[in-house]
């Protein structure tokens, strides 16, 4: 799906930092140059690289978008299998029918368009197909999920197409008709003379409320809204890497599209949980991990825990200071845009027993006479 793709900032020609200023005058140029009424000669390549150039500004002209596709690239967090056609980034197959789903971009073909008759006209957005409802969950997971990845289900109650009328509105078996108001355009013009001459104003229909349809009589499932509220079971796949507060975006698994339109998209925001032991720093996993004050002074052989339920063994060199850190590299998280992991550092800390036994003291109290014996050690670095 994603292997020939060309990186978004590339096919705008413009750098990672463009502003969204930049962005919209690249994506004004670029889609004029390829649009296809434009190439009537090469039409399909032209064609081709318009999609290209539309796929990619409507990906960084979403700031969430955007901050998704700079952290992970084309990857597909929608993964599983489960969302046939979904994932995100993937191509947009609304394809080149009508540019009503362009929303706020209407300004943008109607400069090229002419725009309908005289003037700015939005009929193509009140008639025409509408991208549904984004919509915005969250989602608390491990330390150990965001670690190694984890599949999750969850549950969302989300507007659906009603099945009894399969979106239309309609009671089965009766018809929606065209408003004989509008003729089903959704608007009305009405001419007024004033001292300029005449001028011609376009008003929503009020008969239809714009819809251009009516519904006579409407189905008693969803009274005529075509859509229903219905639990709906999403399969997320969060990646291995994943840190708090990053979003994923899940295409297609939003509200239902408007007159056809695509579905939109959800955004599910991840919260990780605390642990008791481990933090996170950047990449890195950080960790504090006792030792004995005898290992300190000996060194020792040490198990580490790691976030995957492993156990590494470090040698602890002898005369260790307390706080010293030491690495494991390579242990820590992994980026969600390479291959490079983290590392795993921790920081020893030394107890000091608080209680001996009778023995324990008196060998103790020897190995202090001797070491009065010695001229005073010079304290040396934490780290030397
Ligand atoms: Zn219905
Ligand atoms: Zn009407």
């Amino acid at each position: 799906m994603a292997q020939q793709k060309r990186d978004y900032y590339e096919v705008l020609g413009v750098s990672k930092n463009a502003t969204d200023e930049e962005l919209k005058k690249a994506y004004r140029k670029l889609a004029k140059k390829y649009h296809p009424d434009a190439n009537p000669d090469n039409k399909a390549e032209a064609e081709a690289k318009f999609k290209e150039v539309n796929e990619a500004y409507e990906n960084l002209s979403d700031p969430q978008k955007r901050k998704m596709y700079d952290q992970f690239g084309f990857s597909d967090p929608s993964g599983f299998g489960a969302n046939p056609g979904g994932g995100y980034y993937s191509y947009s197959t609304s394809g080149f029918d009508g540019f009503g789903d362009f929303g706020d971009l209407g300004d943008i073909f109607s400069s090229f368009f002419g725009g309908g008759f005289g003037g700015k006209s939005n009929s193509r957005t009140r008639t025409g197909p509408q991208k549904g409802q984004d919509l915005k969950y969250s989602i608390e997971i491990t330390f150990e999920e965001a670690y190694s990845g984890v599949n999750k289900e969850i549950n969302i109650t989300r507007d659906e197409t009603c099945d009894t009328c399969h979106g239309t509105g309609a009671k089965p078996g009766t018809s929606v008709v065209t408003c004989d108001v509008c003729h089903g355009t959704g608007q009305v013009k009405t001419v007024q003379n004033t001292i300029l001459g005449q001028m011609q104003t376009t008003r929503t229909c009020s008969n239809c409320h714009g819809e251009g349809k009516i519904i006579k009589e409407p189905c008693t499932e969803c009274r005529g809204k075509g859509t229903v509220r219905k639990q709906a079971r999403v399969k997320i796949n969060i990646p291995a890497g994943i840190n708090d507060d990053q979003t994923l975006v899940l295409r297609r698994e939003g509200g239902p599209g408007i007159r056809g339109g695509e579905k939109g998209d959800l955004y599910i925001t991840v919260h990780l949980k605390r642990h008791p032991i481990f933090t996170r720093k950047g990449e890195h996993v950080l960790c504090d991990i006792p030792i004995t004050f005898t290992q300190a002074v000996l060194g020792a052989e040490i198990q580490v825990p790691m976030v995957d339920g492993t156990k590494v063994t470090y040698k602890i060199p002898e005369g260790t200071q307390n706080d010293t850190k030491f690495t494991i590299r390579g242990k820590g998280f992994k980026s969600l845009n390479g291959n490079c992991n983290g590392d795993f550092i921790f920081t020893v800390q030394v107890q000091i027993p608080k209680r001996l036994t009778k023995e324990q003291r008196e060998l103790l109290v020897e190995l202090a006479k001797t070491m009065n014996e010695q001229p005073p050690v010079k304290k040396r670095g934490i780290f030397g």
